[in-house]
């Protein structure tokens, strides 16, 4: 099974590229790529009953073949005439004039298709064709592989047709014969789930719909199984470390409330509470703060910081990019300087912490030296899912390094903060090891963000809009296309490249606005190019009032508070997922002026279900919900970028699926927790965590 497929005889070297490309490397990675769906052909007829337009097998001789050139088009057809006992017919393929090796006079074979018609009657239109009669002329009852029944059809690729994937599964199918099940037993029963084994044969050869549907649960089950061991382990493992007792004192809450500008919404008292709740254990919190652009999650987890502090504790703030990271120090040390706690910043180019400093800000170079923390109590990160892969795992190894010496050392307490609104049921799962705070309502005197996907008909309208604007004292972001570059092996060098086409995006637009619609604004760029300092300084002028507009690449953090910027310009919006959207639409709205986000599909005709989504959805959450039901989990979650299997994501759509595998997944925990009693799984949910969370 793990052999590689160059080891199969009759593949060519020519074929391996194409097979890499679908991700098959081993003859297990083939056996182990499903189908996407099935062509049905399982409705067997006689000639003489098929009527035009259902699709049938039909059993028949071939009693004439031949090609005809039809030179008007530049095309060959190639035309059977097919009969059983009841009649004949015709059938005709285009462009295939090779057939007439293979489909030869008065042999018999299966055809499947659809039957067409034409000005001169039925006739079966390219029908997939197996011969049927053995070679001492017998015929063959046997079902095939390419016709009758139901034909899987896989995920294709340039060079690999699913005919010639079949053929090779078909003849590979066996050595899964061998294959240890990772399911235990009981598993297995409880659920009634076929073996690995089977549920592979049928999965690419189902009889009927049944098969094909028990089988790809099964494998459903088992991804989902393998991530919420996963999960649960490392919650088991948490619970073994022992962490700083932070007290949820309520006159330090208190206090710290007293001392803000504002109220607390109630989500945020609830959230609050929450974290102050888990942090007072003694076990390490492990709290995801989930809460749309603008919400006040930094308020919340400055709170937590103040606590922290307050039990002696040293606090570490991080934050995906030099900016956010600077625009948090300053929020913090307005916000916990009056209160007597200082903040400190360190970040690549400059640190201006100190030993004395409670709390320190900085991006994640933090994380690789915590020098300035003898007793780190809490940890919190910001927009995790812009944290790397490569991060995760490395607070990971820091809660690791912790276990080892679990008598001495205390692990610190982790709060997550995420303003991509994944649907609650979804980040229960993917982040079951991670407890949920969401923060689903907005500050008051937050206003509604008028949203209007704009044809380019209109476009002159709006810019007469923004100006009038500009006039008031408004300020301006425009975000430019995310440029999509042919995918690349090495990340390195695409980064780069994308870099530069963003670059050259951003000074096209700049241009255009400057030198033909705005020319009498003042504007300016932010774009990966520039080095931190300079992007600092822009965003500092722009905050200062400096500039009336700012152009931006996608790719440069733009998730500052400058309450000043009514209105958000979004190029090329259609190439944005929606949470993104919904995260640039977040940047205005910060003031108490009334706020405007305008969509500029690249071309018209393209204002999606997505983006007419947009102009109505007001929360993340609704419109995540949204996006969840438009695009499926599978592209929601967007597998390249979030590592998550796409038989995980497709498990994750169904809620009682997730329901009966939690389930599942804490009784095989309470009896074997290492699961010592069943080594292929263990296997299996190691390798899953390397999927998930690869060093
Ligand atoms: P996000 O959840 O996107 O990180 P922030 O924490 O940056 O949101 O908060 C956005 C803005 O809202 C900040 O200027 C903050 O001071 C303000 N804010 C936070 N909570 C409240 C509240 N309860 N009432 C009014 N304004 C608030
Ligand atoms: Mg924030």
């Amino acid at each position: 099974m793990d052999s590689p497929v160059d080891s199969i005889p009759k593949i060519s070297k020519k074929i391996l590229p194409a097979l890499k490309r679908l991700g098959i490397k081993t003859i297990r990675d083939l056996l182990f790529h499903f189908p996407q769906r099935y062509d049905d052909f399982s409705n067997e007829k006689q000639i003489a009953e098929v009527t035009a337009g259902e699709v049938v097998t039909i059993k028949g001789v071939i009693d004439k073949i031949h090609n005809i050139r039809t030179f008007r088009k530049r095309m060959v057809i190639t035309e059977a005439t097919i009969s059983d006992e009841s009649g004949s017919i015709k059938a005709l393929w285009f462009n295939q004039s090779f057939l007439i090796k293979n489909l030869r006079q008065g042999l018999a074979f299966n055809f499947s298709g659809k039957i067409s018609l034409g000005k001169r009657g039925i006739y079966l239109q390219n029908p997939a064709y197996e011969k049927i009669q053995s070679p001492n002329g017998e015929i063959q009852n046997s079902q095939g592989i390419h016709t009758g029944g139901l034909v899987a059809v896989y995920p294709e690729t340039r060079g690999i047709t699913s005919k010639w994937l079949r053929f090779l599964v078909n003849n590979l199918i066996g050595l899964s014969r061998t294959l240890v099940d990772p399911l235990p037993k009981e598993t297995r029963d409880r659920h009634k789930l076929p073996e690995t084994k089977d549920a592979l044969l049928k999965i690419h050869f189902p009889k009927n719909r049944e098969e094909a549907r028990d089988s790809e649960h099964r494998f459903q089950f088992e991804e989902l199984l393998l991530n919420q061991l996963l999960v649960l382990q490392n919650r088991v493992n948490l619970g073994t470390c022992r962490a700083p007792e932070i007290p949820a004192d309520v006159n330090f809450l208190k206090k710290f409330v007293q001392s803000l500008p504002f109220p607390l919404t109630d989500a945020q008292r609830r959230s609050l509470w929450e974290i102050a709740k888990d942090m007072e254990k003694g076990r390490p919190m492990n709290r995801l703060l989930e809460g749309d652009v603008g919400s006040g999650k930094t308020v919340v987890a400055a709170a937590a910081a103040y606590l922290a502090v307050k039990a002696g504790f040293g606090v570490a703030f991080m934050a995906p990019t030099e900016i956010l990271a600077r625009q948090h120090y300053e929020t913090l040390n307005k916000i916990l300087d009056p209160l007597g706690v200082a903040t400190g910043l360190m970040v690549g180019s400059e640190k201006n912490a100190s030993a004395y400093d409670s709390v320190v800000v900085g991006t994640h170079a933090l994380i690789q030296k915590d020098i300035y923390f003898e007793k780190l109590g809490l940890v919190v990160v910001d927009e995790q899912h812009r944290f790397g892969v490569e991060q995760r795992a490395a607070l990971l190894k820091n809660q690791e390094s912790g276990r080892k010496n679990k008598n001495e050392a205390l692990v610190p307490h982790f709060l997550s903060m995420s303003a991509t609104p994944i649907p609650r049921t979804l980040a229960l799962t993917i982040y079951g090891d991670l407890d949920l705070s969401i923060i689903d309502e907005m500050p008051k005197s937050r206003k509604h963000i008028i949203t209007k996907v704009v044809e380019s008909s209109r476009r002159h309208e709006i810019y007469l809009f923004i100006r009038e604007e500009v006039k008031h004292g408004r300020q301006v972001f425009v975000i430019c296309p995310r440029i999509d570059l042919p995918e690349n092996d090495d990340f390195k060098i695409s980064q780069q490249k994308m870099l530069q086409a963003d670059l050259k995006a951003v000074k096209e637009e700049y241009k255009k606005l400057s030198e033909n619609i705005f020319p009498d604004l003042r504007i300016a760029m932010l774009h990966g190019k520039m080095k931190a300092k300079e992007k600092d300084e822009t965003m500092k002028k722009f905050k200062k009032h400096q500039f009336d507009i700012l152009v931006s690449t996608s790719v440069v953090e733009v998730g500052v508070d400058v309450s000043n910027a009514t209105i958000m310009v979004i190029e090329g919006a259609e190439r944005f997922g929606l949470a993104q959207l919904h995260q640039f639409r977040g940047r205005v709205g910060r003031g108490s002026e009334q706020s405007y986000c305008f969509l500029f599909p690249t071309e018209d005709g393209i204002i999606s279900r997505r983006l007419k989504a947009l102009e109505e959805a007001k929360s993340g959450f609704e419109l995540a919900e949204k996006d969840l039901e438009i695009r499926g989990p599978g592209d929601f979650l967007g597998t390249r970028q979030s590592g998550i299997p796409g038989a995980l994501a497709q498990a994750l759509a169904n809620p009682v699926l997730v329901r009966d595998v939690r389930k599942e997944a804490a009784e095989i925990l309470s009896k074997d927790p290492w699961l010592v009693r069943a080594p292929v799984l263990k296997q299996k949910v190691a390798d899953m965590k390397k999927v998930l969370h690869p060093e």
